[in-house]
C-alpha cells in the first residue's frame, strides 16, 4: 500500500506553510509547462501553492487543510503532519501508476515564491 511521502517544504510565502511543513490536505505536483515532460526539478511545481496575502486569503485556503495532521503536530511536534501527494510527473523515477509518489520524503523548494512556477519538487529524479 502506498502511504505517500513525508512532505517537507521551504515555501514560506504559501498559505499552507507552517515551519517547513505543509498543512494542506493534499498537494498536486505538476509539470511547470503543460504537456512538456520534466527532465529536471526546475520543470516541476507544486500547483497547490496559494500565496499568503491576509486573512481573507487564509480563509480561502481552508477547504484544503489537514486538520488531523495539524492536531498531531501540535501534540507531538516534528514530522507528524504531511499532505497526501498527487503527482502527474511520470518522467520521475519515484512516480507510480495512479499518480502516486513512491519516495519516502519529498522536498518542495522555492523560498519567497510568488506563484506556483517558482516552486519545485527537488526530489525529482529523471528516470
Ligand atoms: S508550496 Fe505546496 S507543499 Fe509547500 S506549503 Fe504550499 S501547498 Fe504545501
Ligand atoms: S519525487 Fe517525483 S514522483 Fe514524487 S512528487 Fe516529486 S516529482 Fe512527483
Amino acid at each position: 500500500m502506498n502511504i505517500g511521502p513525508q512532505v517537507k517544504c521551504q515555501v514560506n510565502t504559501c498559505v499552507h506553510w507552517i515551519k517547513d511543513l505543509c498543512a494542506a490536505g493534499n498537494i498536486d505536483i505538476l509539470y511547470e509547462e503543460e504537456g512538456k515532460m520534466a527532465q529536471q526539478q526546475e520543470q516541476t511545481e507544486c500547483k497547490t501553492f496559494y500565496k499568503k496575502r491576509g486573512l481573507a486569503n487564509f480563509i480561502g485556503g481552508m477547504d484544503n487543510v489537514n486538520w488531523l495532521g495539524m492536531a498531531k503536530e501540535y501534540v507531538m511536534p516534528g514530522q507528524q503532519m504531511s499532505p497526501s501527494v498527487t503527482c502527474i510527473v511520470s518522467s520521475c523515477k519515484y512516480w507510480a501508476q495512479g499518480d502516486l509518489c513512491n519516495a519516502q520524503e519529498i522536498d518542495i523548494t522555492g523560498i519567497d515564491a510568488r506563484e506556483c512556477q517558482d516552486t519545485d519538487c527537488s526530489t525529482f529524479v529523471d528516470r
